[in-house]
């Protein structure tokens, strides 16, 4: 299944069904579920029922094996450390090598984030095979901006001389982060952010109640709202809107101290969020995060030092950029409370 605002870009893609494309690069925002799309698209390639909208049938042997996960002609590669969220689990060959990792006396080894090589050179011997099925083989490499940069060129050397009767599905929410030379050999496919109205309905049929602030919060993202209509970190959350609204009154020893325990990530997104509403907010008069926090963005937003601002703004963003390293969590926000806290310090 797609979801309900993805179907005029089903539309509009099965009228290249004629000249598919050897490689089609699925772009947008993170968390509008492009993921599923291509999922939904590599098994519509494989059907063998043909229906004219080029939706899979889920009844031939084709899509009965794709749903089961194992279609020989099909295969996705992610990075390890988002196998889960894209329905997989681990290979046999993989957990051999988890083994004989842990044979090394390296037991707790943490997931790879990045797409390597030898997942790429893995790709290179489905494409030397003949198709199992007689029909399309499918590749989807999820998301492309994890491709590391040797399995890149790997990648670009195949893409360059596609083989027959292979589509490649690249799927990315950092375009600006892969290689000029992998998009130019793509044929590039934008996915905008979905309207409000059936993303705010679908939310709901999932049973989020504040759906309309989830969905502004999550920058019109609903699967990315969903997410945060889960997250147990929910709570600290709502605290942490509550100091940052006290402006200069925030007290930072208390946010490292009631912070600490959550990821460093998590909760820089919440401030930059915060940041840039208290931007919108002076600048347009109207946040876009947190729709529901405007009186306290107003209020914080005019006693707000513009210099001090900017600054702060640099030293936040450079802190994202470091964000994954292991850092002492209770120091990093205590520092970034403080700086929030003098923004509004009176001179
Ligand atoms: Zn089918």
């Amino acid at each position: 299944m797609t979801f309900p605002w993805q179907t005029d870009d089903w539309n509009r893609l099965q009228q290249l069904r004629p000249q598919w494309p050897h490689a089609l690069l699925l772009h947008g925002q993170a968390g509008i579920g492009k993921l599923r799309f291509a999922q939904h698209l590599a098994q519509g390639l494989l059907c063998e029922a043909q229906l004219p909208n080029g939706e899979p049938c889920n009844s031939c042997p084709a899509c009965t094996w794709f749903r089961q996960g194992n279609h020989l002609d099909y295969r996705i590669v992610v990075p390890e450390a988002l196998a889960a969220e894209a329905g997989l689990t681990a290979n046999a060959d993989d957990e051999k090598a988890d083994k004989s990792d842990g044979d090394d006396g390296k037991k707790t080894r943490t997931p790879s984030k990045e797409i390597k090589i030898e997942q790429v050179r893995g790709l290179l011997d489905f494409c030397g095979v003949g198709s199992h099925r007689g029909g399309a083989r499918v590749v989807v490499l999820y998301p492309a901006e994890a491709l590391n940069v040797a399995a890149a060129n790997a990648l670009l050397k195949t893409l360059e001389e596609p083989p027959s009767g292979v589509v490649f599905l690249l799927v990315s929410a950092r375009i600006d982060r892969l290689l000029p030379t992998i998009i130019s050999r793509c044929r590039q496919w934008p996915m905008g952010t979905p309207a409000p109205e059936p993303a705010v309905a679908w939310l709901r049929a999932q049973g989020v109640d504040d759906a309309d602030a989830l969905l502004a919060e999550a920058g019109g993202a609903p699967l990315a709202a969903l997410a945060f209509a889960s997250d147990e970190s929910r709570t600290l959350r709502d605290w942490t809107l509550k100091q940052l609204a006290a402006g200069g009154g925030c007290d930072p020893f208390a946010c490292g101290e009631a912070l600490q325990k959550l990821p460093v990530p998590l909760v820089l997104g919440w401030l930059q969020r915060w940041l840039y509403d208290l931007l919108a907010q002076r600048t347009a008069g109207a946040p876009r995060y947190f729709p529901a926090a405007s009186k306290s963005l107003a209020r914080c937003a005019a006693e707000l030092d513009v210099g001090a601002f900017t600054r702060f703004m640099k030293a936040v963003t450079r802190q994202r950029a470091v964000e994954n390293h292991p850092l002492n969590a209770r120091l990093v926000f205590e520092d970034l409370f403080l700086g929030y806290r003098d923004l509004f310090a009176r001179a």
